[in-house]
């Protein structure tokens, strides 16, 4: 697909939009969350062009008994502020909040997609996935998408992606050239 058609983008969150936390980690408060550079004027790009935009984040560590879903919450806040301070916005954002191997939406699996897909009346063969894992990569092509993969990420140089790029940034430039 000519990655110019794309009329939504799906966005991996950690590692992709925002600082991967440690491995084995996860980001649980607002405080933790810090933006990867130009990761919100990119997202800025997509909304100024008319692509819609929507995060599709696994966030296995809400599956524990003790997790508090307020502070997923809080830290989605967060991201919508930060996004918002370059003017950015989300147009959804869907999270797997399931354990391993318990559900059909953790990614590698494409159920998130799968559902955006059905709630918003989206063509998935007119989207890509992008991410910096090879779970993101997977998902994608599950669900009839293009796969951009980020080197931000300790994916496996290829995965399978259609693209591999530096960051963010240089993979819309790939959807909307005419941010340069
Ligand atoms: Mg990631
Ligand atoms: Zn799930």
């Amino acid at each position: 697909m000519d990655l110019r058609n794309v009329r939504t983008v799906f966005l991996d969150r950690d590692g992709t939009i925002n600082v991967k936390a440690a491995e084995g980690e996860y980001i649980r408060a607002p405080q933790d969350l810090v933006m990867l550079p130009g990761a919100a004027k990119a997202v800025a790009a997509l909304n100024a062009a008319g692509v819609r935009t929507i995060l599709v984040t696994n966030q296995r560590w809400l599956s524990t008994p003790s997790a508090d879903p307020a502070r997923f919450a809080a830290v989605q806040q967060r991201l919508d502020e930060l996004l918002a301070d370059e003017g950015a916005h989300l147009d959804a954002a869907y999270h797997c909040p399931h354990a391993v191997d318990s559900c059909d939406c953790r990614k590698p699996l494409a159920g998130m997609l799968f559902r955006a897909a059905q709630e918003h009346g989206l063509d998935l063969s007119e989207s890509v996935m992008i991410g910096d894992s090879e779970s993101d990569v997977l998902a994608g092509r599950a669900a009839g998408a293009a796969t951009i993969l980020l080197r931000t990420g300790a994916a496996p140089a290829a995965a399978g992606a259609d693209v591999v790029v530096d960051d963010l940034a240089a993979a819309v430039r790939l959807i909307v050239p005419s941010v340069g």
